[in-house]
């Protein structure tokens, strides 16, 4: 199949009408399946109420069945087409985070969703995502739009155009390319059918701004006791990981150094990932920055693009620094643990 890219400025005006937007729309309304920008990661989109589309969008990425996929909406009023109930919490949510990088999980009206994009689990995760080309996107075509990222399953997601195209070419009918994404980890996954929201995936809305908006928030336990199952199926597979062995190394700079040196001894191509204040105290064959310590927000917008290019520069094995779990660090330090399968050496 030839893939089409529609380039569209994310800039322009009335990009509903833009001819690129309506040509993808309608490609979506035929239940071809279509990547798109989000303000998170890219998505790989398809019609939610069309099997067929689902489907497509499974067999694209080779993920796994029981995995339920995220669906988009332009407006609230798309909710109550195929939610059962919207708690009180989960409307303060909605009213503070959308559009934006917060999914929720409600109760679903049975019948309206195809249950391939469920999972048939009786729950849907929701969200709108805050970017004018999805946004365009998904008000052209008129339709809840299923859309996990648009990766082949288990690899890092993609943050821009050409991510998509090279676990995707050929695979999908087109991909509209609105530039690199911003936020670069995916939303956070909050369940808001019980009284106290659980946190299924840290993402870009951090626990503390939950807690300030409906007071506690859990999170779900399973995603630090490794022998607890997941509330979210998808979390329980390995993820984001790049082609090379990736180890989390806690300890000083000078010892993780000294990991690479072995390593290359051994005779092994081996990278290290950082941030730009610490690229110079590393000696290793490929050595990679991932946005700033100061500013954690850098680092989550650069670390599936930094994990892509180690396969690109064909390591044999990846030493990362650690980050603090606080706030986005959360997201970032959970899709560092999923991209290492949890292989962490200790000084
Ligand atoms: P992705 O779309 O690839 O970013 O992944 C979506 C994540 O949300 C996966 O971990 C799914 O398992 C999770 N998810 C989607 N829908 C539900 C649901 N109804 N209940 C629990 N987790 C869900
Ligand atoms: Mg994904």
């Amino acid at each position: 199949m030839k893939t089409n890219v529609w380039k569209v400025d994310k800039y322009v005006d009335n990009l509903e009408s833009n001819p690129q937007i309506v040509d993808a729309a309608q490609v979506l309304r035929q239940n071809e399946v279509v990547a798109l920008p989000t303000e998170t990661v890219y998505g790989l989109g398809g019609n939610a109420k069309n099997d067929e589309a689902v489907s497509k969008i499974f067999a694209a990425k080779g993920r796994p069945v029981d995995n339920p996929l995220i669906i988009h909406i332009a407006e609230q009023n798309q909710l109550n087409e195929f939610v059962a109930e919207v708690p009180r919490k989960a409307s303060l949510l909605i009213e503070t985070f959308w559009p934006g990088p917060l999914t929720i999980i409600l109760k679903i009206k049975e019948g309206i969703l195809s249950d391939k994009a469920t999972a048939g689990l009786g729950t849907v995760g929701v969200r709108m995502p805050d970017h004018p080309v999805a946004l365009a996107l998904l008000k052209a075509c008129g339709l809840p739009i299923a859309a996990p990222s648009a990766n082949s399953s288990g690899k890092p997601s993609p943050t821009t155009a050409q991510h998509v195209l090279e676990d995707l070419e050929g695979k999908i009918a087109g991909i509209v390319d609105g530039g690199p994404t911003g936020v670069g980890v995916e939303s956070t996954v909050l369940d808001c059918t019980e009284d106290i929201p659980v946190i299924l995936r840290p993402g870009a809305v951090t626990k503390e701004q939950l807690e300030e908006v409906v007071g506690e928030v859990r999170v779900d336990r399973a995603l630090t006791e490794t022998d607890l199952k997941p509330k979210a199926p998808g979390m329980k597979y390995q993820h984001y990981a790049p082609n090379a062995p990736l180890y989390l190394v806690a300890g000083s700079h000078a010892f993780l150094q000294q990991l690479v040196k072995d390593k290359q001894q051994e005779g092994l191509r081996v990278g290290v990932l950082t941030t730009e204040e610490s690229v110079n105290d590393y000696q290793a064959d490929v050595v990679l920055a991932c946005g700033t310590r100061a500013e954690p927000e850098t680092v989550a917008a650069s670390l599936y693009g930094v994990l892509r290019n180690f396969n690109h520069e064909k390591v044999d094995i990846i030493f990362s620094e650690m980050f603090s779990n606080s706030g986005v660090g959360h997201a970032i330090m959970n899709r560092l643990q999923k991209a290492a399968g949890n292989k962490l050496i200790q000084e």
